[in-house]
């Protein structure tokens, strides 16, 4: 009689070994069959650089629809630091007259006060910030307590370095290498001690070295320059590693960043705080360079920019203090409109 079949056991055993070893083979060959890795991507992070240039003692709000006034820069640059903190933000200095009287009355300490409320990473010496001598600009930057960068002002003697050349700074993951450089003015001394600018090409070759001493510790480099953008497309040619110029001196709107051909972004952005120029970059730690970029021009529009409350009522304190005549306290709107880089009017 055909019995049930009886299975048997060690059979059992060598088809389970047979799967074991099948599906070995088969993860082997999974394994290698799998694509090589790709090279890991760049590492980036983001900065958000915030600009303005040629406030010109600008600082109340001006009378009728033209933009601006302080207290607005101020409470744009800090509603946009309240939700990034990748934000540096730069003023490419004449920080001083054409404006307002109390910018006058103070001798400039009003005005860079009001710089100190909006709360600059850094600026630079232009022509008219010198107007009340070496003494009085040392009170002002002291009160604003914003580091003034310049490395082509020196004194005459003994070649040093009037200003703090440089500095790094660190905003979100990006290590970031601050230059100052200015037109500088003549006839300008300290303690009897002649001081003098130096310029092109010896400033572009001042600006490399610095920028070469800084790079192996920073992630992106920027020049700011009290000198338009002829001047920056110089610095920038000069200087492969500086990444951003943010200019001023020459009131031209950028209304997209000149590209220099070493890659350099150039922007400048008026005057009179009637914009605040944005550039928003994403940039590649590894290759240390910008991998891209938007760049817009902020109206301060009183309609749609919050008030620096805080700063307006300090104007207006400050108004009592330096103007107890009254005065004429109140802004001159700008006069003319800033060119833009192709020489028309307006942004
Ligand atoms: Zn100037």
């Amino acid at each position: 009689m055909r019995g049930t079949p009886v299975l048997n056991p060690s059979g059992i055993r060598g088809q389970r070994w047979l799967s074991v070893i099948l599906v070995w083979i088969l993860v082997g060959i999974a394994v290698h069959a799998r694509p090589a890795p790709q090279e890991r991507p760049s590492s980036t992070a983001s900065l958000l650089l915030l600009h303005t240039n040629d406030i010109h003692d600008i600082l109340k709000a001006p009378r009728g629809n033209t933009l601006g006034g302080i207290a607005y820069v101020s409470g744009y640059i800090h509603q946009v630091r309240a939700m990034r903190d990748d934000v540096v933000a730069l003023d490419a200095g004449d920080i001083l007259e054409k404006g307002d009287f109390l910018g006058l009355a103070s001798k400039g300490e009003a005005s860079y006060r009001a710089l100190g409320a909006v709360g600059y990473d850094a600026t630079v010496p232009g022509n008219h910030d010198f107007v009340f001598g070496m003494g009085q600009l040392r009170r002002n930057i002291e009160a604003s307590g914003i580091p003034m960068l310049c490395a082509n002002i020196i004194y005459e003697d003994t070649k040093e370095f009037v200003f703090q050349p440089s500095r790094e700074i660190r905003k979100g993951g990006v290590r970031i290498g601050l230059i100052g450089a200015s037109v500088g003015r003549d006839n300008v001394f300290e303690s009897g001690r002649r001081i003098t600018t130096v310029r092109h090409p010896e400033l572009g070759k001042r600006i490399a070295s610095i920028a070469a001493e800084v790079n192996h510790r920073t992630d992106i480099q920027i020049v700011v320059l009290h000198g338009g953008t002829w001047a920056a497309q110089a610095v920038a040619k000069a200087v492969p590693e500086v990444d951003v110029v943010v200019a001023g001196h020459t009131n031209e709107v950028t209304t997209t960043p000149m590209v220099a051909p070493t890659g350099a972004l150039i922007v400048e952005v008026g005057r009179a705080g009637q914009w605040v120029g944005s550039l928003d970059m994403v940039v590649d730690l590894d290759a240390k360079k910008i991998a891209s970029y938007q760049y817009r021009m902020i109206p301060m529009d009183r309609k749609k920019i919050p008030e620096d409350k805080e700063l307006t009522k300090r104007l207006e304190e400050w108004e009592k203090q330096f103007c107890p005549e009254g005065g004429d306290g109140l802004s001159n709107a700008p006069k003319k409109q800033p060119r833009n880089k192709n020489g028309r009017k307006g942004p």
